[in-house]
């Protein structure tokens, strides 16, 4: 297919270097609070020829990097060192929907008293501005080729104030996660064992306790090793360790013999000294599902639990031409691609590959990819390299049409190349020659990104254009229903929009249109001649239909003024709006038909249960309530959408490339389940504000509303998963819309969305090869570029099963049984789903015992390292707000669909927070983290004397205890006592260093998280208490058994399964 084109071998290779800041940039107006680098984290090797010096060396900077631009300027780097790709991009053309071209529309007025916009019976269609058609101008100048990112101005409104902090970007990576695993860690751990201490290392008393987790999680690993495969520390060429060593090495604390009690909710009982410690367990003792009663000999200090990691590690994709096997997720690392794509882009659950499904399926494990294309990278790591094969296009397998990479062979003194997905032989184009050296690799093969990078971003051709690349369309639909009015939710909206709108790009290929909506629709003609906004009734909500296609989207520069005055006067001008019912499916199809001629995003605010018009949905909550009383009898089915209305209209919007988003601003119930299947489909995301406050929650969305529209993002997108031959891709899930078997389309994808891949085998793959995968993401950029970013992984094949468990990756294993856990929910009971999950840790630990486990005492269990933490997460899986049986349907709704496109990152957090305790913050150490140490999810660890702070990536629980100190109350919060707790909290920074440092602390966790997060005070006696208690998933509790109880039951599994 491809002609051969590009540069001849002579030539620089095309390195159109996207502004190497541009991310950067972003994190800069988002006042991103940079990690710390290690101190001696030198500078990699020389980078590949014409590229931009390595980040490496300096991490933020570059000579172009001033500080934060000035308010209102569009940031830009380096002019990239050729001129623009493919010429011109054409012009863009909208297509032509001229004046009178649709039915007359029957406009009726609206007569708003005191609103300053006239309402006409009938806005006159008038012809595009002129500007549409005209060729596109270079956005800031020079920067025409920048991708990704947009590089706005810095914030209007974030500096100072602790109300609207930072709310987004990459930080330091949270650190809940389980410590590295070495690349060649020893296949199995031992035995239970060691002291019996009390849970804390201390009396059950009130006293208040050091932080638990500094000592037994700190010590030896949690389980002792078997002395077996422990792996040298490898040298980084960074000068710091790529992988940190768990102390494995550790002297074994001796056995001293004692019963440990099984963790209960309150008040545990410390165990007695000096007696049995517990080697083994007794599959007799410690029933599952009820309470242990007898002395159950694992030791709660000793069970594996996750161990954060403080310092950063440097992370090459490979060495010594071997795939390195990836940090944790949840861990902060900085990638320097040498092959292999960074783990950002593409992980897969193992490491290794299994050469046969019976080997795979004797495992356990799943084969799966979690993509997420456009992922956020460190802002220490280097750009991704864009190459520009000319019109020619990039070299692909003429067979699979899979992109060249670093794995394609070229043979034949480079006149040909050898497919790695498919094993094609092709001619290698004419101008792409080059002759090989004496290791068989071509001789510019380090010169060439695209030879030497396991992520490359190629010009897209012609060939991959269906129509011009489309602008930047952003269309703002707010419920001004009376509910909204009433609690404050269209004020919110309306004053996010205000402030969002003046951070977004200007130039002609932005564009902004907005409708208002209750039991009508009310658009508003933007147009620049026009001395005021005309609002444009649509009132019926049954056939929808859109007034002036022309002039309501408008050039964002044509229309600034109208807009901010528009957006100021909402408010008032249905402040006493009496009308209840919200026509939000009639909204959206009629947002959607007037950005149908181009596409692009449909932000939309709804803040009742839609009840009239397409779409009108009824409160199918009750039903559920009544449904789960009466014993679960089917209450998943209110997961699902009441019909398919509103699938039937997502998939059209798909089809347009009209991408929607959903801010839930409600103090009631909504029908998530129904209303999600737009955002799902169309590559969007819910939010959801509930109950929304007034007074907390505006900061909240206006940062969501600001991430998501200034993000790394693209449109009009569709993408594709290759692999070698032997596998095959099974399913892909997310939230996008899929309309033929190999490809998904989204019309929207931005860097926090993750695409889940399962894999399958269709052969047998051989023993010491590679195997291949790539994910091929065609987009358009927010300045109009099309674009197509290649990620390659390459693994090694193995026949052993024991490779598999020692390459497993936990936090993507995770993530995948997350999803699937969520996708099973919808279509089946809980009390199943549980089931399901725990079975499938069950099965894969039995498989380890079974054939890996070189131990073989009957009473032990054994766990393998890299998965140690996998029975936790499994625990903490079936006590989620997914999983439990007393969640609100809209809250298990929002779970679900907040996990479907969650990063690995994410997922881990989300059933296993990270909590920290903040009574004592001027006491401690920093320790080089901002963020004090991790503290274990048992309610132990809480005392009554403390204040903690438990955050999951999208909620921040702080628990005030009943005893805590009234001073410290007061230092932190503002109040006299425990008993002041407001219900709606908005954090302040008082003048004391104990709020100084929470300030820090939170807007730290806000940054890694790329989330505001709601903040919610908690304490006893309340159900915030009751919310707060609910995470503490160690805990025995109505929802499931204690960590410990727990692992009695798996070991009582696995045995039965034994024998
Ligand atoms: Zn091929």
């Amino acid at each position: 297919m491809t002609t051969p084109g590009g540069p001849g071998p002579g030539n620089l290779p095309p390195n159109y270097n996207p502004n190497p800041n541009s991310i950067a940039d972003n994190m800069q107006n988002l006042q991103i609070n940079r990690p710390n680098l290690p101190p001696n984290a030198g500078r990699g090797p020389n980078p590949p020829f014409g590229q931009q010096p390595s980040p490496f060396q300096s991490p933020f900077s570059g000579p172009s990097r001033p500080g934060p631009p000035p308010p209102g300027a569009v940031p830009r780097g380096a002019v990239p060192p050729s001129g623009p790709p493919q010429g011109a991009l054409p012009p863009f053309m909208a297509p032509n929907r001229g004046p009178g071209g649709g039915p007359a529309p029957p406009f009726a007025s609206r007569p708003i008293g005191s609103g300053p916009f006239p309402s006409p019976t009938m806005g006159a269609p008038g012809p595009r501005p002129g500007s549409f058609g005209g060729p596109p101008q270079t956005v800031g100048g020079g920067g025409q080729l920048i991708n990704g990112p947009p590089s706005f101005g810095p914030p209007g409104g974030m500096q100072g104030g602790s109300q609207y902090p930072p709310s987004a970007g990459v930080g330091p990576r949270p650190s809940v996660g389980p410590p590295p695993s070495p690349p060649t860690m020893s296949s199995h751990m031992g035995p239970f064992s060691g002291q019996s201490t009390p849970f804390s290392g201390g009396s059950p008393d009130n006293q208040p306790r050091g932080p638990p987790s500094q000592a037994p999680p700190r010590g030896p690993p949690t389980f002792s090793a078997q002395g077996q495969g422990i792996p040298q520390p490898q040298a980084s060429p960074f000068g710091a360790q790529p992988w940190q060593m768990q102390s494995r090495q550790n002297v074994q604390p001796p056995p001293i013999p004692g019963p440990v009690q099984p963790p209960t909710m309150y008040g545990m009982q410390p165990p007695l000294p000096n007696q049995q410690a517990m080697a083994t367990i007794s599959p007799a003792m410690g029933a599952g599902g009820s309470a242990v009663t007898g002395p159950s000999k694992i030791d709660p200090n000793q069970i594996p639990r996750p161990i954060p990691n403080a310092s950063v590690q440097l992370h090459e994709t490979r060495k010594g031409n071997q795939a390195n096997p990836p940090p944790p997720a949840t861990s902060e690392f900085i990638v320097r691609d040498t092959g292999n794509c960074s783990p950002r882009y593409m992980r897969c659950t193992i490491n290794q590959i299994a050469c046969t499904t019976d080997l795979l399926n004797t495992s356990g494990m799943q084969l799966a990819l979690l993509v997420q294309p456009l992922a956020l990278p460190h802002p220490s790591e280097e750009p991704i390299q864009i190459v520009d094969f000319g019109d020619g296009g990039p070299v692909r397998c003429s067979r699979c049409k899979g992109y060249i990479n670093p794995f394609m062979k070229f043979v034949d003194q480079g006149r040909r190349f050898i497919c790695n997905f498919c094993g094609f032989t092709d001619e290698t184009p004419r101008d792409y020659q080059c002759n090989l050296g004496p290791d068989g690799r071509r001789r510019d093969a380090d010169e060439r990104p695209e030879l030497c990078r396991g992520t490359v971003e190629f010009i897209a051709t012609k060939e991959f254009m269906v129509r011009d690349p489309m602008p930047a369309v952003f269309f703002f639909l707010i419920d001004v229903s009376m509910n909204a009015i009433q609690t404050g939710a269209t004020a919110g909206a309306c004053s996010a929009i205000s402030r969002v709108i003046s951070e977004l790009p200007e130039g002609p290929r932005t564009m902004v249109g907005i409708a208002t909506f209750d039991s009508t629709i009310h658009f508003y003609n933007l147009k620049r001649a026009l001395q005021q906004p005309l609002m444009l009734i649509v009132p019926d909500v049954q056939d929808v239909y859109t007034p002036l296609e022309t002039d309501v989207i408008v050039q964002l520069s044509e229309c600034q003024q109208h807009l901010d005055l528009l957006l100021e006067s909402i408010p008032t001008m249905f402040q006493s709006n009496k009308t209840a019912d919200s026509a939000f499916g009639a909204g959206i199809k009629a947002a959607f038909m007037a950005m149908k001629s181009t596409g692009g995003k449909l932000l939309v605010f709804q803040s009742v249960l839609p009840s009239v018009g397409i779409a009108a949905l009824s409160a199918r909550e009750a039903e559920g309530r009544t449904n789960i009383s009466a014993g679960e009898k089917e209450p998943h089915k209110l997961l699902q959408p009441v019909d398919k209305t509103l699938k039937t209209m997502a998939i059209e919007f798909a089809e347009y490339q009209v991408s929607v988003d959903v801010f839930l601003t409600t103090q009631s119930y909504v029908d998530i389940a129904s209303i999600s299947i737009i955002p799902r489909t169309t590559g969007g995301q819910v939010y959801y504000y509930h109950p929304f406050s007034a007074l907390s929650d505006p900061a909240k969305l206006y940062n969501d509303l600001r991430w998501n529209i200034t993000r790394p993002q693209g449109f009009e997108a569709v993408m594709r998963v290759r692999c070698s031959q032997g596998l095959q891709v099974q399913e892909y899930s997310g939230n996008f819309c899929k309309r033929i078997p190999t490809d998904v389309d989204l019309p929207a994808i931005d860097c926090d969305k993750a695409i889940m891949v399962t894999l399958k085998h269709d052969d047998k793959l051989q023993d010491g090869t590679e195997c291949s995968f790539q994910c091929a993401l065609l987009y358009t950029t927010v300045y109009g570029q099309r674009r197509i970013r290649v990620s390659t992984l390459s693994l090694p094949c193995t026949t052993m099963l024991s490779n598999l468990f020692r390459s497993a990756d936990l936090d993507t294993q995770f993530s995948c049984f997350l999803k699937q856990a969520a996708n099973e929910i919808l279509t089946n009971p809980l009390l199943h789903v549980r089931e399901q999950v725990t079975n499938l840790c069950i099965n894969i630990l039995h498989a380890y015992r079974k054939f890996c486990a070189t131990v073989s005492s009957s009473g032990q269990l054994i766990l393998p390292e890299a998965l140690k933490l996998l029975p936790l997460y499994t625990l903490a899986l079936i006590k989620s707000t997914g999983l439990r049986t007393e969640a609100r349907i809209d809250d298990r709704s929002f779970w679900i669909n907040y996990v479907f496109p969650l990063s690995a990152q994410l997922a881990v957090p989300l059933v296993y927070p990270r909590m920290i305790s903040i009574h004592d913050l001027n006491i401690k150490e920093s320790e080089g983290s901002v963020i004090p140490t991790v503290i274990p999810l048992s309610s132990e660890q809480v005392n009554e004397n403390g204040i903690y702070l438990l955050e999951n990536g999208e909620d921040c629980l702080i628990y005030i205890g009943n005893a805590a100190d009234p001073d410290t109350i007061r230092q932190l919060f503002g109040i006299s006592s425990v008993d002041q707790v407001p219900s709606q909290f908005v954090l302040q920074q008082y003048d004391n260093p104990m709020s100084k440092k929470l300030n820090e602390v939170i807007n730290e966790i806000r940054s890694q998280r790329c989330n505001y997060l709601r903040l919610k005070l908690c304490k006893k006696g309340d159900p915030s208490g009751v919310l707060f208690f609910s995470y503490m998933v160690e805990d025995k509790s109505p929802s499931g058994l204690s960590y410990v109880e727990f692992l009695v039951h798996v070991h009582r599994q696995i045995q039965s399964k034994m024998s």
